[in-house]
């Protein structure tokens, strides 16, 4: 199971050309070249279970997306500045699918476009420029999204107007500790801010705390913090970059599993199941004063194209029932990792929501050690049985299953065979 000779030259090409900020999954790395459905294939044809790529939603190379883009890439590609059917009936129906005072759409192609633009018109409509964010959050690569995502490490200065607060840690806090202590740490953030004589932006968090850790609940808990930024004249940008379209199963959004109120929802990966697209989706009165000024243009952003894989994803999600499948499968998937706890202690917490699910790596479970060489060593053992899921938490010692929201129950059975196999076998 060793690289092959055209492996390494292909390693070496790469870190030839591409440079040293790039990295590769695995310490065997993967060479694929197929996908379909929750499957990936490499160049010896072999079939690995794609457990971990949240962006193919519906399954890699769905076949009504694929039609979608190859139709409208033969009629018309142009942007936004035509008037286009197309992508006013994606934005009716993309904003149908949010609570009604989340009215209106804008466009971009990434994540981090969408969190950069939410950043201008936070700034803009309040007045103020102080932003609180979680300790390892992850909102994107511009350098003004850069300077709150901590999650980037050393290669990042966070900015002197970023607060960041704990992300609320339900394996180390109670239900009841949860909420009071997030609302609390973002209140001392906001005090400080103002302390420092800057005024509060926006709270930012991504409803489901991937990087933080994967902290799903108890719901409701991001209502505290939410209140005391709306209290102190800031507005509170739920990412739904992650845990949005579906994936944590009992709503579409995960912020409405809190019951808050965002004024701006920035929204990508899944959008057109690997066709880059993003956007904000956000209250009418938050973009009133600023959308005239501001003249918004994205050359690439909510073209013909993007709105037919856009209204694809968001057409398969309602026929193919992935959001109930993702509660469904989900939970099974959960209740077969929980007794898997039961066995390795190892596993000392079993979390998350639908199909977007973390499991803690601890060495000694009483002290709750996390464990980040056995982390890794399941990763790979799984990668080495060709099932994919990945690692992430402050102490990179979460596991991440995060599989694309077609995933059944016999894909559900496969993943947790492997991992009773890792476990033993360690
Ligand atoms: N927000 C979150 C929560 C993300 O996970 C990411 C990407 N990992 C982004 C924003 C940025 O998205 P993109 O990579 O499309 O710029």
């Amino acid at each position: 199971d060793r690289l092959d000779e055209s492996e390494r030259a292909l390693i070496a090409r790469r870190e030839k050309v591409l440079g040293p900020a790039y990295r590769l999954f695995y310490e065997k790395p993967l060479h694929l070249v197929r996908g379909e459905g929750v499957f990936l294939y490499d160049t010896a044809g072999e079939r690995y279970l794609d457990a971990y790529n949240n962006v193919a939603s519906l399954g890699h190379c769905h076949p009504r997306v694929v039609e979608a883009i190859t139709k409208q890439t033969a009629v018309l590609n142009t942007h936004t500045r035509y008037l286009h059917e197309g992508i006013v009936a994606y934005a009716e129906a993309l904003t149908a699918t949010f609570p009604e005072a989340l009215s209106q759409a804008m466009f971009t192609c990434t994540g981090s476009e969408a969190n950069d633009l939410a950043v201008r018109i936070a700034r803009f409509v309040t007045g103020g420029t102080g932003i609180i964010a979680t300790d390892l959050a992850y909102h994107g690569l511009t350098s003004a999204v850069a300077e709150f995502s901590p999650s980037l490490g050393e290669s990042v200065t966070l900015g002197p107007h970023v607060r960041t607060v704990p992300a609320p840690d339900s394996y180390r806090h109670s239900p009841e500790q949860m909420a009071v202590k997030f609302g609390n740490d973002v209140r001392a953030a906001i005090a400080d801010l103002k302390r420092h004589g800057i005024k509060p932006a926006m709270l930012i968090t991504d409803t489901i705390f991937s990087s933080d850790g994967i902290f799903e609940g108890p719901k409701g808990f991001l209502k505290p913090a939410v209140d005391a930024i709306h209290e102190a004249g800031g507005l509170f940008i739920a990412d739904e970059v992650q845990p949005g379209f579906g994936r944590t199963g009992e709503t579409m959004w995960g912020f409405e599993r809190h019951g808050v109120a965002p004024d701006m929802v920035t929204i990508g990966k899944p959008m057109g199941n690997g066709y880059p697209m993003a956007g904000i989706v956000l209250r009418p009165e938050v973009i009133a004063e600023f959308g005239p000024k501001a003249r918004y243009f994205n050359t690439f952003g909510g073209n013909p194209v993007a709105a037919a894989a856009g209204k694809a994803v968001l057409d398969t999600i309602r026929i193919e029932g992935l959001q109930q499948n993702a509660l469904e499968v989900g939970s099974y998937l959960m209740g077969g990792l929980k007794s898997l706890s039961d066995r390795y202690h190892a596993l000392g917490d079993v979390r998350g929501s639908g199909l977007f699910i973390g499991v803690e790596i601890v060495a000694d479970p009483a002290v709750k050690s996390p464990d980040a060489a056995l982390t890794t060593r399941i990763v790979n053992g799984l990668r080495d049985r060709r099932i994919l899921i990945s690692a992430s938490g402050p102490n990179a010692n979460v596991l991440k299953i995060r599989p694309p929201l077609v995933f059944s129950r016999e894909n559900a059975d496969m993943l947790l065979d492997a991992f009773g196999d890792v476990l033993r076998s360690l």
